[in-house]
């Protein structure tokens, strides 16, 4: 495979204009939209294959999410395209200003295993929808799902205008050694410090979705089977491995046992006694996530689960009582289904824990006082959450989804998702009817008139 040459072919096709026109760029989006929908049960069995992810979550949390990506862009591409005016500044007189949304050129799309679909498409069709060409390397982790969207793309696109190269880290440093206009990552931090890095040799810009340990509160007024439940729900979705699962359990030492109780009971009426024997519960992705997580569960209190099968990469849902902040599952982000249970009794404790990690790129505060939740959401920085929930305000495409500081840097989804992929042209159109002299040397005597207007129209 010849990467400079890929790049090279997209850069030509891009300055030919080829990928401009907005009626072509929607209809390809239509075409897209038409072989996605003709091939998801491909894409459900090659999901099911990859990591046995149940036909429901795929539907839930993959491909619904890709059809209704495509069909909110395809009916607001054209608003979203259009040249926005502004007001023009007074100084200006006469004038008017207009920002333009251009695309930035050739962009590289590199993308994890955990939701591999969704988290391949979503960013290509705003980067499509903007006017750019693409690169997408989907992860090697999932070769099923990652030849089907390579099957999807080339079925629709041009390779000069997308092009999908499948590989490994070495496949993907080479990708990140060449000049790119944009590059949108999403991934492990790790290797979102690599991506930028990269990046900076050529002052590239770049969306990083990268993750966290995200904190769950749950105060004492909090409505406690309700939250077991939701909280059973957000965390073992993807068998826990989601960027935005709930990753540690803060809980008010009053409710702690009857959270405790609830949880188990949500577990069973999930996936049955047996969570192993059930078709809804999915398993870790491969040997070596599978003996990370088994080293978490190894010395500490379980409270429920701790079963692992390490033919089949199999854990069950798991509680882990009051780990100490050094053990191996506080280190850093868990990603699997298992949580740990650290109970608090003030909001000192909480500050305590919650500010000895980086950002996280989720929090979550199951409580009915009103203050406690803004106190929450107010003292902590955290990229994106939910109050009484967990995970859905992913859902929300009105809502910018994305990280802060170590978590991650940009956000996307819905409209935001075409700008990330804009360049925002600022243009100011100057009429010519008058042209006032103020401005124009020789300043002599003209001081008074610059300070009155500054002082009146700056
Ligand atoms: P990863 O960082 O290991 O891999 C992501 C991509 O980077 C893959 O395509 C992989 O091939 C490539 N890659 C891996 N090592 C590389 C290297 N050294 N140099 C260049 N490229 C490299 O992440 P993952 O295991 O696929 O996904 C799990 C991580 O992603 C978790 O940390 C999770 O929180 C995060 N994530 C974040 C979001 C988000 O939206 N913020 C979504 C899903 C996953």
């Amino acid at each position: 495979m010849n990467i400079p040459k890929i790049i090279q072919e997209q850069k030509s096709y891009f300055a030919a204009q080829q990928t401009k026109d907005i009626s072509k760029r929607k209809q390809l989006l239509k075409n897209l939209l038409t072989e996605i929908t003709k091939r998801e049960k491909d894409v459900i069995t090659a999901l099911y294959a990859d990591f046995k992810k149940s036909e429901y979550e795929s539907l839930m949390t993959e491909t619904s999410i890709v059809i209704s990506e495509l069909r909110r862009t395809i009916k607001k591409i054209n608003t979203w395209a259009k040249p926005q005016s502004v007001m023009p500044a007074f100084l200006n007189f006469p004038s008017s200003s207009k920002i333009y949304k251009e695309p930035y050129g050739a962009v590289l799309v590199i993308s994890p295993w955990n939701y591999p679909y969704q988290l391949a498409f979503a960013p290509l069709i705003g980067a499509i929808a903007a006017g750019n060409t693409v690169v997408l390397k989907p992860s090697e982790l999932t070769p099923n799902t990652s030849r089907i969207t390579k099957e999807i793309i080339e079925a629709v696109f041009d390779k000069n205008h997308v092009s999908v190269v499948e590989g490994g880290v070495d496949i993907s440093t080479e990708l990140l050694a060449q000049r790119w206009d944009y590059i949108f990552f999403t991934g492990s931090v790790t290797v979102g410090k690599i991506v930028a890095k990269a990046a900076a040799q050529f002052l590239t810009p770049v969306t990083l979705e990268l993750g966290g340990k995200n904190p769950c509160i749950i105060d004492e007024s909090a409505n406690i089977k309700l939250a077991a439940k939701r909280i059973v729900w957000g965390k073992l979705i993807n068998g826990g491995q989601t960027c935005i699962a709930p990753d540690y359990l803060l809980i008010h030492a009053a409710v702690k046992d009857k959270f405790v109780e609830y949880y188990q009971k949500e577990v069973t009426k999930a996936y049955g006694d047996n969570p192993e024997n059930s078709k809804d519960y999915p398993r870790i992705i491969n040997q070596r996530n599978f003996d990370r997580l088994v080293i978490m569960l190894e010395n500490e209190d379980i409270l429920t689960g701790g079963k692992t099968n390490k033919e089949d990469n199999y854990i069950s849902p798991t509680l882990i009582d009051e780990p100490s902040l050094d053990s191996e599952v506080m280190k850093g982000e868990i990603f699997g289904p298992i949580s740990p249970v650290i109970s608090y009794q003030t909001a000192e404790d909480i500050n305590k824990i919650i500010s000895h990690y980086e950002k996280p790129l989720a929090l979550y505060v199951f409580t009915k006082k009103k203050r406690f939740a803004n106190k929450m959401i107010a003292n902590y920085s955290f990229g994106g959450g939910t109050i009484n929930d967990t995970t859905v305000h992913f859902a929300n495409h009105n809502l910018p989804f994305g990280g802060v500081g170590e978590s991650g840097v940009g956000a996307y989804h819905g409209k935001q998702t075409f700008d990330v992929f804009s360049h925002k042209k600022g243009v100011t159109k100057r009429y010519n009817w008058l042209d006032i002299p103020v401005r124009y040397a020789p300043y002599k005597g003209k001081l008074k008139i610059l300070k009155t207007f500054m002082k009146y129209f700056s």
